[in-house]
């Protein structure tokens, strides 16, 4: 389980995972074996024998959203600090806010420093906090007070993060392995370190990774989990891999790159999102608007089009295409920031629909129609609307990749699902049973119309038939369904 830290400066983030955990996040790297380092910032303890979590703690608010963010996709559970004696502040409001738009439920409060303040003070805090957080998605999360200096309720708060990570649903590993680096380093005779979140899937020594979005080859020489040598890491999960490129050669990794299987390799620069947009922001979102995307652990510059509507409000939620300015690794559902570089501040979050989008017909209603579906929950039958939607069926190879299906998951979707397999660009089309049928139905009553109409004719040829069923769908489907129909 991964745990971020949330909340204003100074109100106790880094002492109180210092007295959770015993390890100081602000200090410099501490030296560990076979030269592997903790960061600044991310922090791990056993909370009990067996319960080992990590912690992904701020350093100062700048770094906030670049920090949370660099494991944002993994991160399960977030720890909201609340000083005693300030009580909730901007930041706190505005780091909470981050919170509820990316959807994240699991979490504590802790009110920290109550050796500074009267008993009644603390309750005062306590019924803020619970005003705010009311209405949001982290609204049944426990409140704690704390003091790091005496360390009263510390071992309370350290139970129930303890709790948080036993009910946490077992994650199958689902997907190709993929982790956005936060931090890269080499060292003389380990080659190079990188260490990062686990998105999805997972690794193990010997297997053979894309440096994304460059695209250089690496190999894993070894691995580790909580500063501690592992066999595997899996999603949820912070680790830390050694690196070596595909020839043994040393490789450059950079902050912001991403580590992938070679299947999930598909940088983009063109994303369909969803994006829901803070409610006290001063202005709409207009068509153009240019801000800093964040995703991963990397940041680029993005022209945000709204679809559905000209603009998009405070408040709302609305399907957006976002133009970056630099190739990432994006994949659906993966997590996303939007800020006002500008204005310090942030604008919004969301979550990618489609990572391959297209410029052309981008708002027609039909795409609109597609990216609703899209959005919904369950991939199975995300796949099935589309195929029903689409009688020129739905490339099944970019839409495995968009959706990070792994093998089992595409054969388990596909026998869950049943369609029609047409080639297709080197990849393969698939049509729903309902529309290929049609199709079928169509060739035959073409062939009968022409020998009603012409007697005498030995009967039409592939190129007369393709063109008699024109409109019904493109000419490789029209195709591929008359081939089918002659070998039956
Ligand atoms: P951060 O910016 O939120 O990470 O805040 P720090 O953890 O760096 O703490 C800011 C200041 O508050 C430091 O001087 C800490 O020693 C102090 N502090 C943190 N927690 C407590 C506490 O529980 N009691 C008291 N009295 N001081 C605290
Ligand atoms: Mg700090």
């Amino acid at each position: 389980m991964i745990i971020a830290t949330a909340g204003h400066v100074d109100h106790g983030k880094t002492r109180l995972v210092m007295a959770l955990t015993g390890v100081d996040t602000d200090v410099l790297p501490e030296e560990k074996r076979r030269g592997m380092t903790i960061e600044p910032g991310y922090a791990h303890a056993d909370l009990e024998p067996g319960v080992t979590v990590s912690f992904v703690d701020v350093p100062g608010h700048e770094r906030f959203v670049k920090n949370m963010l660099a494991g944002v996709a993994a991160i399960d559970c977030a720890l909201l600090v609340v000083a005693a004696d300030d009580g909730p502040m901007p930041q706190t409001q505005e780091h909470l806010a981050v919170l509820e738009l990316l959807g994240i439920t699991r979490g504590a409060v802790a009110i920290t420093k109550i050796d500074r303040v009267a008993t009644a003070r603390v309750e005062q805090v306590r019924s803020a906090v619970e005003l705010r957080l009311r209405a949001g998605s982290l609204r049944d999360a426990a409140i704690f007070p704390v003091s790091a200096l005496t360390g009263e309720g510390i071992a309370t708060l350290r139970l129930h993060l303890a709790q948080l990570q036993r009910t946490l649903p077992l994650r199958a590993p689902h997907g190709a392995f993929r982790l956005a680096v936060d931090r890269c380093f080499s060292r003389p005779g380990a080659g190079t370190i990188v260490a990062g979140a686990v998105l999805s899937g997972q690794v193990a020594a010997g297997d053979k990774l894309v440096i994304a979005p460059a695209g250089h080859l690496a190999r894993v020489r070894g691995l580790q989990v909580h500063g501690r040598d592992v066999d595997r890491a899996q999603a949820g999960e912070r680790c830390a891999l050694n690196l070596a490129g595909a020839g043994g050669e040393r490789i450059e990794v950079e902050r912001g790159d991403w580590i992938v299987a070679p299947s999930a390799h598909a940088p983009t620069m063109r994303l369909d999102a969803s994006l829901r947009l803070l409610a006290d922001l001063p202005t709409t979102l207009k068509a153009g608007a240019s801000l800093q995307f964040h995703i991963g652990a990397a940041t680029c510059g993005a022209r945000v089009i709204p679809l559905a509507a000209r603009q998009l409000e405070p408040g709302t939620t609305g399907p957006v295409q976002l133009i970056l300015a630099a190739q990432v690794s994006a994949l659906h559902g993966d997590r996303f920031v939007l800020r006002d570089a500008a204005a310090h501040r942030i604008v919004g979050a969301g979550f990618v629909l489609d990572p391959f989008a297209a410029a052309r017909h981008r708002a027609r209603p039909e795409r609109l129609a597609d990216l609703e579906v899209l959005a919904r929950p369950g991939k199975a039958g995300a796949f099935e609307s589309l195929l029903a939607a689409h009688a020129e069926g739905v490339g099944w190879t970019r839409f495995a990749q968009a959706m990070n299906l792994d093998a089992g998951e595409q054969a388990a979707l596909r026998s869950q699902v049943p369609a029609h397999e047409v080639a297709h660009e080197g990849g393969v089309r698939l049509v729903a049973p309902a529309h290929w049928q049609a199709l079928q139905h169509r060739i035959r009553q073409a062939l009968a119309d022409w020998h009603v109409q012409h007697p005498d004719s030995l009967g039409m040829t592939e190129a007369q038939l393709v063109l008699a069923l024109a409109p019904m769908a493109d000419g490789a489907l029209r195709r591929s369904a008359i081939r089918d129909l002659r070998a039956a």
